[in-house]
């Protein structure tokens, strides 16, 4: 995608950023005022500033033949994942994308889900880092700022984050224009806080297994997703339509205590 935008040179490893200057395997860059870490998930340089969960995730585009899901599947069966989920995406024909992300041993347990739905691979598994968060606290600081997945800017109960890293990119372009760089962390603390309310729903949900029990409690209940971007305003809404919620909020404040 960024082929062709002038200024940007690709293929080129960043690999140590110092005193304004960025150093990959073929040179020296620099001096700059302010360096952008838009690494994603790698973490090599963001890892250093704050902790984000990170979990693999593999997926690979195979055939089920004869068999269509009409629907995008998500899988919630701790033998698949243990703490995060898989899903099944619809590509083409009978293509679907097959993946999953969770705490270790996620190539066998692919290759396990492919097994369970009579899947043959079209292509080689691809993957890396899924962050379920929290977002940076900090995502400007001296000589740098952080977007995207490198600023832990990811829907922890999704792990999705391509609109948030297309979104941070806008804003901190939009404070840089204006030769304030801390604009931009003005600009993004709002959505920051609501992701590390979402953190925190990750943890209760996948990390202390709420959301095993809660599929229990609600099976055969249907809801309508009122926010796709927003995860926890969805689920609010949905348990608000139905006195099962009474029951997951007994077994969440459970699981809390
Ligand atoms: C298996 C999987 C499935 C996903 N599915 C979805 C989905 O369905 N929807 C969704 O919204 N999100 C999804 N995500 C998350 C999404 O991919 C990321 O949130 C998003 O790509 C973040 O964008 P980014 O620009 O911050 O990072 P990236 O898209 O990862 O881009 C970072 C770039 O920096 C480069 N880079 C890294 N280190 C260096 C370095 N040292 N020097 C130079 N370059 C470097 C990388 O090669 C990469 O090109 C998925 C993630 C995974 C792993």
């Amino acid at each position: 995608m960024a082929e062709g935008v002038e200024g940007l040179k690709l293929g080129e490893q960043a690999v140590e950023v110092r005193g304004g200057y960025v150093r990959t395997r073929r040179g020296v860059y620099g001096p700059y005022d302010l360096v952008v870490i838009a690494e994603g998930s790698a973490r090599r340089f963001s890892g250093r500033l704050e902790r984000v969960v990170r979990l693999p995730g593999l997926q690979v585009d195979a055939r089920i033949p004869g068999r269509p899901v009409d629907e995008m599947l998500v899988i919630y069966d701790k033998r698949i994942s243990d703490e995060y989920f898989a899903w099944v995406v619809h590509i083409d024909g009978d293509v679907y994308r097959i993946g999953l992300a969770d705490s270790g041993a996620v190539p066998q347990k692919l290759a396990k889900l492919l097994k369970a739905l009579r899947a043959e691979p079209v292509g080689r598994p691809f993957g890396g880092g899924v962050l379920a968060g929290p977002p940076h606290g900090r995502v400007v600081g001296p000589g740098y700022a952080l977007v995207g997945d490198a600023a832990g800017l990811t829907k922890p109960l999704s792990g999705g984050g391509i609109v948030l890293a297309m979104r941070s990119g806008e804003a901190l372009n939009e404070a840089l224009r204006k030769g304030e760089p801390q604009l931009y962390e003005g600009a993004t603390k709002a959505l920051r806080a609501r992701l590390r309310l979402a953190h925190r729903a990750y943890w209760l949900m996948y990390r202390r297994g709420l959301v095993h029990k809660a599929l229990e409690i609600y099976n055969g209940q249907h809801f309508v997703a009122v926010d796709y971007d927003d995860h926890l305003k969805t689920l609010a809404v949905a348990a608000a339509t139905t006195a099962k919620s009474l029951k997951a909020l007994a077994e969440a404040l459970r699981l809390l205590l």
